[in-house]
């Protein structure tokens, strides 16, 4: 396993990690150059922040500061009441993949999506395995787009707990078999995001990773996981405060040939979103050295 005890080189920070700071949204730009300024050659920014600033403009900043992107946040939300909605999500993921290219991003992460109208309050329906039908049906379609851009699509499977809202894969094994119906050279045009927040209490979660191997494994998210967790989304804690064996789980994502970047992705609406982003930095860096 690779000794992080002495640099950051393979640290990235989701951008989501530093959004908010002192409770004030911040813009992508400043994002940037806070980062470069600590030294962190890699990012992970979000679409919507990416609107804000501009794709023109986020990417002439990340090519300026030299930086790489261990991902692009997000594409997904594949599944829809009827036609038109399926549709519409085809054509928003496939600008998704178009906006990755431009960023020249490792993959574009898939939160798959879940029951439609869920994340909106209200679910219009209850029938999980047509969501899960949707979802293979949708990366099957945008999966020929993303080969012929060159652009990795990395399946993230997300905790149980956001099942009905979110994704509904939620276990590596799901997301694997889905790589291996849909992709079965094991070409490195479909893979997965391993985020220890959402695997790190599979029992299969060891023998899922070496199953995955190399061409799969095309991302590496960490945090942590705070007893007690108070809220189900915004609640993440920063790595060695919670209860994640981070090094354990990196140990077996680098066995099974990972050597990419581990990405800080802290959504923190009580603690981290309130700090200055500059000691949420310092402190993504410290623990990156002692906890990852
Ligand atoms: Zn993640």
């Amino acid at each position: 396993m690779r000794d992080f005890s002495t640099g950051h080189e393979w640290l990235s920070i989701n951008t989501a990690t530093i959004r908010q700071q002192q409770g004030e949204e911040r813009s992508l730009l400043d994002i940037i150059a806070q980062c470069d300024r600590r030294g962190i050659r890699a990012i992970s920014p979000w679409r919507d922040q990416v609107a804000s600033a501009t794709l023109t403009a986020t990417a002439s900043a990340i090519r300026a500061a030299g930086m790489a992107l261990s991902g692009y946040c997000r594409g997904g939300m594949f599944t829809a009441t009827g036609e038109e909605g399926l549709q519409a999500a085809h054509d928003d993921n496939r600008r998704a993949v178009d906006e990755a290219c431009t960023l020249n991003a490792a993959c574009l992460v898939l939160v798959v999506g879940a029951l439609p109208g869920a994340l909106q309050g209200q679910a219009l329906n209850k029938d999980l395995q047509l969501a899960r039908r949707q979802v293979e049906d949708g990366i099957g379609q945008l999966l020929d787009h993303a080969r012929e851009c060159g652009m990795p699509l990395a399946i993230e499977p997300l905790h149980p707990m956001y099942a009905a809202d979110r994704a509904c894969v939620n276990t590596l094994e799901h997301a694997l078999d889905l790589c291996d119906t849909l992709d079965p050279d094991r070409s490195g045009a479909l893979g997965v995001a391993v985020d220890v927040y959402h695997t790190w209490w599979d029992p299969k979660l060891e023998a899922q990773i070496r199953r995955a191997g190399a061409p799969r494994l095309l991302a590496f998210h960490v945090c942590d996981w705070l007893t007690p967790t108070t809220d189900l989304l915004n609640d993440r804690g920063m790595m060695g405060d919670g209860v994640i064996d981070i090094p354990l789980i990196r140990s077996w994502v680098e066995d099974a040939g990972f050597a990419g970047y581990s990405e800080v992705e802290i959504f923190s609406k009580a603690n981290w979103w309130k700090q200055p982003g500059d000691k949420t930095l310092a402190t993504c860096i410290e623990r990156h050295r002692q906890s990852v």
